[in-house]
């Protein structure tokens, strides 16, 4: 149904593929545990898919540390000549690779389209970046000294991804990496690896052109296990890890505790805020795709809208208006707005919420129903749900990975609003609707918003790859894409140069001998 098979062909992604792939050949037991990939839209199985040992974890650890040795005496915008070539690969395969996307991860096929793209995007990003490896220099305090920084090659560069951004998320970190001349062991999501092995396809197809060693771009297939592998691994000095709290306070300890880096993308608590200034016309735009899209699965999705007591009934009516009439379906289906979730387990967590938001003394608007008839057979769908709440209930404190979208009251100053917004955990993303400057300011201010992520007059979803990426307290500090997130997988290192006859020592010390 739907070409997907055509797709499957023209990407590579055959029933035949092994666990691990080092760059240029793909390995793996010949006994390997396989696993049955099925979509979320209807069950039907797409693919199954070969799942690595701790033996084959080996192997690909060992290839990428010898690929390192090579791979950071390559010139800078050399390597950016190969991120250069992914990104042309990329182009030439953005229909079948966003159409996998959409049938692997279950989001419409304009949003995996638009995840190709993103790739893309940061592939040019990171070509300009290749030449801008910029450091400082310093004015020594000594005469004839000199002083700079620079930053160096760091190693071997884990990325454990999230199913949500099955590929967007894995190319932010490796394209930025492999510029840095770091080389990369790719740990996707379990439930969503056949994108990964696509991708990987395309990838070998560029590192053969080049002669580019084993090791520089390694992929392997496997669970949790094979992601607290990487984590405890010494020889890799980032773990760049998405995914939810959980996965990262874990993944975070066990990198903490050997004093490596750890690069957290976790997860958002995001809160759109409407005051009585807003462009309401937006602001319901922005709510609704936020709220709705992907299903309620990215990192940013909205999960709560802080409205001024004035306007609440206002934008209630406008979303009840519109939550009704969403057009849920096969992601593949062109009109389609909203797909499936991942799985019956998401499913589950979601009807959870809802009894339990309920249980709080939470209010059902609209929605929440899973959806069962012929058209939903085997998926896992389910109705967007819109809820009167309260800020402090244990459920809104928490993140449902679902579409869920609770509306909150705020009285008098917009201050109150932004505290509101603060008052979680989480600390991803957040945007004011608003067309007042005061209120836009204070929204940025010290005593605004304490998220990585703060926009005014667009929503919490949806970053563009220009930006640094990433938000604060436990969604775990990290920044990738762009802005200067590229310093985090280099090595950075101060050097002073004395091209004098003398040797002054620093702060004026004497210490003749
Ligand atoms: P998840 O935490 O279940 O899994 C993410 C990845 O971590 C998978 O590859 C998994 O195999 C691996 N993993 C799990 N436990 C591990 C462990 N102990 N050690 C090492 N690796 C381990 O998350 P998910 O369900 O795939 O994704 C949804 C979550 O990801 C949401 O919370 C969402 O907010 C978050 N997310 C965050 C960002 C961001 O940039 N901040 C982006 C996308 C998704």
């Amino acid at each position: 149904p739907h070409g997907l098979q055509d797709v499957l062909r023209e990407l590579g992604v055959e029933a035949d593929n092994a666990a691990y792939c080092t760059g240029r050949a793909w390995g793996g037991a010949p006994n390997a545990d396989r696993r049955v990939i099925n979509a979320p839209a209807d069950g039907q199985r797409i693919a199954s898919v070969a799942f690595a040992t701790a033996a084959d974890y080996e192997t690909v650890a060992q290839a990428a540390a010898e690929a390192f040795k090579t791979w950071r005496l390559v010139p800078a915008p050399k390597r950016g000549d190969i991120v250069r070539q992914i990104g042309n690969k990329l182009r030439e395969y953005k229909e079948p690779l966003g159409k996998l996307v959409s049938a692997e991860m279950g989001k419409i096929l304009q949003e995996g389209l638009g995840e190709v793209q993103e790739m893309i995007d940061i592939c040019d990003f990171a070509v300009g970046l290749s030449r801008q490896l910029h450091g400082f220099t310093m004015h020594s305090e000594r005469p004839a000294h000199r002083m700079y920084d620079q930053y160096q090659p760091l190693g071997v560069v884990g990325i454990i991804s999230a199913f949500n951004f099955p590929v967007a998320v894995w190319s932010w970190n490796a394209m930025l990496a492999a510029v840095c001349g770091d080389v990369s062991i790719w740990k996707p999501s379990e439930k969503t690896p056949l994108t990964a092995v696509a991708v990987q396809h395309i990838i070998k197809s560029v590192l053969a052109d080049n002669d580019i060693p084993e090791g520089v771009f390694n992929l392997i297939i496997g669970d949790a296990t094979i992601g607290a592998a990487l984590a405890a691994d010494r020889r890799v000095p980032l773990v760049s890890a998405t995914g939810s709290t959980r996965m990262g306070r874990k993944v975070g300890e066990v990198v903490g505790a050997r004093l490596g880096r750890a690069l957290l993308e976790l997860g958002g608590n995001n809160a759109i805020i409407v005051t009585k200034n807003a462009d309401l016309g937006i602001a319901i735009r922005a709510i609704v795709f936020g709220a709705v899209g992907t299903a309620g699965q990215r990192c940013t999705s909205t999960r709560r809208v802080i409205i001024e007591d004035s306007i609440f009934e206002d934008v209630k009516q406008r979303l009840l208006a519109i939550y009704p009439k969403l057009p849920i379906g096969h992601p593949l289906q062109e009109g389609t707005l909203v797909g499936p979730l991942i799985d019956g387990a998401a499913v589950a967590a979601f009807t959870g919420a809802l009894a339990k938001v309920q249980a709080e003394g939470g209010k059902l608007l609209t929605g929440g129903e899973v959806l069962s008839g012929p058209e939903y057979a085997g998926g896992h769908y389910v109705r967007p749900a819109l809820m009167e709440v309260e800020n402090h209930y244990a459920t809104v404190q928490e993140e449902t990975f679902a579409p869920i979208l609770y509306l909150i009251k705020y009285i008098g100053e917009v201050q109150n609003a932004i505290d509101l917004q603060n008052d979680v955990r989480q600390g991803l993303s957040s945007s004011i609707f608003t067309l007042n400057m005061r209120e836009a300011e204070a929204f940025l201010a010290a005593t605004g918003s304490d998220c990585g992520i703060a926009n005014v007059n667009i929503g919490t979803s949806g970053a563009e790859i220009g930006g640094a990426f990433g938000g604060e307290k436990e969604t775990g500090g990290g920044r990738e894409s762009g802005s200067d997130a590229w310093k985090v997988y280099m090595r950075r290192q101060t050097n002073t140069i004395n091209y004098s006859t003398e040797l002054p020592l620093a702060q004026g010390i004497k210490f003749d001998v």
